[in-house]
């Protein structure tokens, strides 16, 4: 790991000093020298993880590896240590898993949950989304996999969704409610299939069924069914009253996992389950609130939710099945391993025990609990993959270098008023200020509104890459503006937004603060990194990251971390620029906005103001996507040819 950090830092990167940028030819890639070298193992440049997991995994009979909104992070994060390992990595280690389990002679399940698309160059930096990213997905063999909001946001992904991926996975690809439109039929047709039954090599028959939350902001290309009407489909009730023998149901989706989430829908279905299975056995697997999870529903049903953007693998074991109430025949207590003990709450009548465990995503998780070291751990599958990955992001120039971040900026990790080390006021205003701005009406002051969940991720300290832009601020929202509004009423929206219903967009796309799910910065982690090398000690310094608390306590998490701040931040911000130099108020302005919430604006607004008074700002292309990379051009120029993480 302390080879690959010596790498980040003799990054080298010549920018020009000259900044004047034209607003059309800023943005796309630039021939300068990039963040690229090779190494065999993970990303160039990813830093590996200080120490590892607490104990060994518990093997049941049954057994899950699950992944949930990776959002295109199949690099690995590059500038923290506790997620550092690639998808290539990953690809060894669900190979040696499965094997694993083999040799145990139990099953090993593999579930994806969705949110392929929206969160790094590597899934967006393509003219079509997920061009480059899907390909490296696939390269994992799982049993289950269902669709993600994100990838109905956009036509184009979701027909690619319905033509390709769908295909690729067969019946695997389980969409109970969600339907694209099928041109060559003109008929809304489910994208993959509706549900799923199957025979594990050791005899388990599962039934599945993957279903999306009541999604509402999907393009006119699909269509998503409620819960409450897809459990009354008749392919649904017909599927239950099969004579068909079900020894597990597995109930998975892009889906909140805690029923009490006001997105979830899993209990309208777990309930229609439960009507005519009253006791057997159900495994959840949910996602799409980007946390660590983990839920009890009954005395045979738990869940888990296994975080977001290649940061953490969930795992889940279940013992307790036996010729009275299975087809399972394989082993019944895996031997030299741990095996899971816990019924899923106390006292419960049931036969069956459970772990649950999430994963931090770094190659030190991943020789652990496949007992290899890093001589023996690579296979040639995985390798191949991260090269896939290094030649995609030379190809898409994801490493080039744009400016250097001088500290770590986080989303909600200080107050939103801390310009030191919020993004919001730290960069995120003055970047907008600067660069959001139309030269013909530059003299105008100005009010500039945005929604929070817009930036997606926190800015880490060091290089600031062309992949970071899509990282921080990866959505197309274009910029609307209302010319010479009165400042005593543009002033006072951003208070009526922030007290209003936050736009669906925003709800489904933010990262929840939940105290105890937030990610770390790892900027600690890093300092000790860079203390002189092979101090002993170190291996036992808890670093910032995932502390989570689930329905079963605090002992969830594989990788023991020290809790990481976390403070609640309003829906939406607001930046102002070219102000009286005097203090004093304008008394009109540019009230600057993201398309989507046109409509809270104009209603914020009041009588008189118009949906026709409503322009683009720059123009109609310049987005949310479009102002980090001047930014980091303008800002941060500094170090940028020896840029320290
Ligand atoms: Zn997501
Ligand atoms: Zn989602």
């Amino acid at each position: 790991m302390l080879r690959s950090l010596g790498l980040i830092g003799s990054i080298a990167a010549i920018l020009p000093s000259a900044l004047a940028c034209g607003y059309d030819d800023c943005y796309g890639p630039i021939d300068k020298v990039e963040h690229v070298r090779h190494v065999k193992r993970m990303q160039p440049g990813a830093p590996n993880a200080t120490y590892g997991p607490k104990a060994p995994l518990e093997w049941g009979q049954v057994n899950f590896l699950h992944t949930t909104d990776t959002h295109g992070w199949l690099q690995g994060h590059l500038k923290e240590q506790n997620y550092g390992a690639d998808w290539g990595d990953f690809v060894t280690f669900s190979r040696r898993m499965k094997q694993t389990a083999g040799n145990l002679g139990v099953d090993l399940l593999l579930v994806d949950t969705g949110d392929l698309h929206d969160g790094t160059g590597l899934s967006d930096a393509t003219k079509e989304d997920g061009t480059k990213s899907m390909p490296i997905f696939n390269e994992i063999e799982y049993d289950l996999l269902t669709i993600g909001n994100h990838e109905l946001y956009v036509s184009e992904v979701a027909y690619q969704m319905f033509n390709d991926y769908s295909k690729k996975w067969g019946d695997r690809y389980v969409t109970s409610n969600v339907k694209v439109l099928n041109h060559k039929t003109g008929e809304y047709e489910y994208v993959g299939a509706t549900h799923r039954y199957f025979t594990t090599p050791n005899g388990l028959r599962v039934m599945a069924f993957g279903v999306l939350f009541d999604f509402t902001g999907n393009s006119n290309a699909s269509q998503v069914i409620k819960a409450n009407d897809m459990v009354k489909e008749s392919w649904f009730t017909e599927a239950l009253a099969s004579k068909k023998q079900v020894d597990l149901f597995v109930l998975f989706g892009h889906n909140p996992v805690r029923a009490t989430d006001k997105y979830s829908t899993f209990k309208v279905v777990f309930d229609a389950i439960r009507a005519s299975h009253p006791q057997t056995p159900v495994q959840l697997l949910g996602g799409h609130t980007h946390i660590r999870d983990f839920a009890v529903y009954d005395d045979n049903a738990v869940g888990i939710e296994s975080g977001r953007f290649c940061e953490t693998l969930g795992w889940m074991s279940i013992s307790g099945f036996d010729p009275s109430n299975s087809g399972f025949h394989g082993v019944r207590h895996p031997q030299g391993v741990p095996n899971p003990t816990r019924p899923a709450r106390d006292g419960a009548k049931s036969p069956f025990v459970y772990s649950r465990r999430y994963l931090d995503w770094n190659r030190k998780t991943f020789l652990y609990h496949s007992k290899q070291t890093e001589k023996t751990y690579d296979y040639h599958s995985g390798l191949r993959v991260t090269g896939d990955i290094t030649r995609d992001r030379e190809e898409l120039k994801l490493g080039q270098v744009y400016g250097c971040a001088p500290q770590d900026y986080c989303i909600d990790c200080a107050p939103f008023t801390d310009d030191k080390k919020n993004i919001f006021p730290g960069v995120i205003h003055p970047a907008v200020s600067a660069i959001v701005l139309n030269e013909t009406r530059k003299d105008k002051s100005r009010i500039i509104l945005g929604n929070t969940g817009a930036i997606r991720f926190d800015l880490h300290k060091g290089p600031f890459t062309y992949d970071d832009n899509f990282i921080v601020s990866p959505f197309r929202d274009v910029f609307f503006y209302i010319a010479d509004v009165p400042f005593d009423k543009a002033s006072k929206v951003i208070g009526q937004l922030n007290n209003g219903v936050v736009d669906k967009r925003f709800a489904s796309t933010r990262i929840p603060s939940d105290e105890c799910t937030n990610p770390t910065l790892g900027h600690m982690s890093r300092r000790d990194m860079r203390e002189p090398r092979g101090i002993v000690r170190r291996q036992d310094a808890v670093v910032p990251g995932y502390t989570t608390e689930d329905d079963w306590g605090t002992d969830g998490d594989d990788t023991q971390h020290s809790d990481v701040p976390s403070f609640s931040i309003p829906g939406y911000w607001e930046a102002r620029a070219s102000f009286p130099k005097d203090g004093s108020n304008p008394d009109k302005v540019d009230l600057i906005f993201f398309d989507f919430i046109q409509s809270h604006v104009l209603a914020d607004l009041g009588a008189g103001f118009t949906a026709d008074m409503v322009h683009c700002y720059i123009n109609c292309t310049f987005t949310s996507q479009d102002f980090m990379l001047p930014y980091a051009k303008l800002a941060w120029q500094e170090n940028v040819d020896n840029c320290p993480i």
